[in-house]
């Protein structure tokens, strides 16, 4: 298989994040499934408010760690998982995600390593490590995809980048 397609994009605030997530969110559609990976305190949950933000949802963007999923409602629903607290894929399965990833909605699930197995081959991944040669609020954005939706949105963010629109 060939290699993933990857955009790699560094911020130095909370508000850099967020804006990332805002720019991210034109190109999305139903269905769209993103699998955000990083430890605690990366900016997942930080990054899935900036998105949530552009698609109009008025709903607070808290991280769903408890309730496991928290839905938003703008231009398309935004199903936001969390699974921090589940075993593996079977767990989420379990909870009845499959009624939501892949539907009329966007799905963003943080802590996808718990849950690879319910990702589909066409997901976005949103890689979030921390950045401390920029200091303690720096941050490297890995956006990575190799086929399907995953990879339109992947090219569409690198042409957005190169153009350095906003
Ligand atoms: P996660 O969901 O990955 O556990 P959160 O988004 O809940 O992380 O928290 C990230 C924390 O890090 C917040 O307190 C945020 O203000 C802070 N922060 C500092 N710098 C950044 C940055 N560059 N990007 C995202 N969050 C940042
Ligand atoms: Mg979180």
């Amino acid at each position: 298989m060939s290699e993933p397609e990857q955009l790699k994009v560094v911020t130095d605030s909370a508000q850099a994040t967020e804006m990332l997530g805002q720019r991210l969110a034109r190109f999305l559609h139903p269905a769209d499934v993103i699998a955000f990976y990083g430890d605690l305190g990366a900016g997942k949950t930080t990054f899935v408010r900036g998105l949530a933000a552009a698609i109009g949802a008025p709903e607070q963007v808290k991280s769903p760690t408890f309730v496991l999923m928290h839905i938003y409602q703008g231009r398309l629903p935004i199903y936001h998982f969390d699974a921090y607290r589940l075993k593996n894929a079977g767990d989420l399965y379990n909870i009845g995600a499959e009624d939501y990833i892949g539907t009329d909605g966007v799905a963003c699930l943080e802590w996808s390593e718990r849950v690879e197995e319910m990702l589909p081959a066409d997901c976005l991944r949103v890689k979030i490590y921390y950045h401390t040669a920029l200091g303690p609020n720096g941050r490297e954005l890995i956006f990575e995809a190799s086929q399907g939706r995953g990879l339109e949105i992947v090219e569409a963010l690198k042409k957005q980048n190169d153009t350095g629109e906003n």
